[in-house]
């Protein structure tokens, strides 16, 4: 077992390393790989649908003839999983994307169409303003008066919306108070009504009852009144406010 742990690497007195025989891979060799197909296409000889995610062996090869930005490119062959043909793509590192080149399409999606608009229309207008200040600062306040405009529209429509949602849970609040005092006073008048016809004395069966709704009449009224003192505390409040805003701008 000792033999198979080398302790001590012997280099003889006439060791050349230039003249080791180098175990050189060719530059065009491929590779088998397994993999995912990066995107939908179809085959252009039988018209199969091959899907994004599928698996397949492919063979990897370097492309020595193009890079982009000294990024080496790779080339993928995959065979149809209908008719076997073969069907060729390659790595687009410009746009971090894949190019079909040979034996099929690619499917077709709108999202790329709009990015290469985007970016086109970028690039035109940077070539526009290369050493050209007065076209630059023209540019720039188109662009603030469209961000202006924008902001102006989405102001009105929010003001518009405020307009139309005017109710808010406080006009709820009071809307129940008032049904609540008016059916209480609706079901006294009916009570007063149903004890007359029958002769009931003032401390008859529906004395308890009465009682409950006048609490509940007093409870509804110290609520109101509550609540309309906290709206004048409200106003009085923004009023002395705008008294010393005032006296501030004076004593500027
Ligand atoms: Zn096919």
């Amino acid at each position: 077992m000792a033999e198979r742990k080398v302790l001590i690497k012997y280099y003889p007195p006439n060791f050349d390393p230039d003249r080791l025989i180098k175990n050189k891979r060719p530059k065009d060799k491929q590779d088998n790989v397994r993999m995912m197909l990066p995107m939908s296409l179809r085959c252009s000889t039988c018209g199969n649908y091959l899907y994004i995610g599928t698996k397949f062996n492919m063979r990897k090869e370097t492309c020595l003839d193009e890079d982009y930005l000294g990024i080496r490119i790779y080339r993928f062959y995959l065979k149809c999983t209908q008719c076997y043909a073969e069907v060729t793509f390659k790595t687009d590192p410009k746009n971090s994307d894949y190019i079909v080149e040979h034996g099929g399409v690619r499917n077709y999606e709108p999202w790329r169409d709009v990015q290469a608009a985007e970016e086109a229309l970028k690039e035109l207008k940077e070539n526009e303003e290369e050493g050209n200040a007065m076209k630059f600062l023209e540019n720039k306040t188109y662009d603030s008066k469209r961000e202006m405009d924008i902001l102006d529209a989405l102001d009105e429509i929010k003001h518009l919306n405020q307009k139309k949602a005017q109710v808010g849970h406080e006009e709820h609040l009071n809307e129940f108070r008032k049904r609540k005092l008016e059916e209480i006073d609706r079901e006294q008048q009916e009570e007063g009504f149903r004890r007359k016809e029958k002769g009931f004395g003032a401390n008859g069966n529906g004395n308890g009852m009465n009682e409950e709704m006048k609490k509940e009449k007093k409870l509804m009224g110290f609520l109101i009144k509550k609540r309309v003192h906290a709206e004048e505390n409200k106003e009085k409040k923004e009023e002395k406010k705008k008294q010393l805003c005032n006296y501030s701008d004076d004593e500027k």
